[in-house]
């Protein structure tokens, strides 16, 4: 039986996933893959973690790692919070796979890092599909994006581990139908916590913030 392309290169991606993983619990690093479609906060929230780190009372330092198409725009955001960044330019390939994130691992200082956040391309179907290695898969919808979104990309919020549900404060302009959306997470996802955030305002980033530390076991809960 012949197996197809796509498993073999799966295969072949989460083996050096593995690798990653290895990588990252060795140096004491918690990585998190953010998933999301373009637009939708990834940079804008990693920011407000990073402003906000500083004010814990558990000292923990940060990396990015940033998936792009092209350009280093967000990634000289993130430079300018004082934040070790690496920059992966995918040239056109929609989602980050193992390779990538191995390549980059020689650019970080692994051993000053807790919490690293690996920026995905934005993208709500292939980036859940492969593996990098990381210790949680959040996914970031947005309210202007619609309450619909869970039904239409079943495996992305499947792949979930913490969702955040950004740009809140639109809620009301948006008339965003809130059951609607828990009821299409729950339905591929019965028992992801669903967090409501603003990253312009603020509200909401505490909370969701310290839920994910605690998940990552970062913060006792
Ligand atoms: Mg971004
Ligand atoms: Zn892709």
């Amino acid at each position: 039986m012949q197996v197809p392309v796509i498993q073999q290169i799966l295969k072949a991606n989460d083996q050096i996933a593995a690798e990653n993983e290895k990588t990252f619990r060795a140096a004491g690093v918690h990585v998190v893959n953010v998933m999301a479609s373009p637009g939708a906060g990834k940079t804008s929230l990693i920011l407000q973690v990073l402003d906000r780190l500083p004010g814990l009372p558990v000292r923990l330092g940060a990396g990015v790692i940033e998936g792009d198409i092209a350009s280093s725009i967000d990634a000289d955001l993130i430079a300018a919070h004082g934040v070790p960044v690496v920059q992966i330019n995918t040239g056109g390939n929609c989602h980050l796979d193992a390779p990538m994130i191995r390549s980059a691992l020689d650019h970080l200082p692994l051993d000053n890092i807790d919490l690293l956040f690996i920026e995905n391309v934005g993208n709500l179907i292939c980036p859940a599909n492969y593996r990098l290695g990381a210790d949680l898969n959040l996914v970031i919808a947005s309210v202007p994006e619609g309450h619909d979104k869970p039904y239409k990309y079943p495996g992305m919020f499947a792949s979930a581990d913490l969702v955040v549900l950004n740009k809140y404060d639109l809620a009301e302009v948006f008339e965003f139908d809130d059951a609607a959306f828990d009821r299409g997470v729950r339905m591929v996802n019965p028992t992801v916590p669903i967090h409501r955030v603003s990253a312009r305002t603020g509200e909401g980033v505490e909370a969701w913030l310290s839920g994910l530390l605690q998940q990552l076991a970062l913060q006792p809960a």
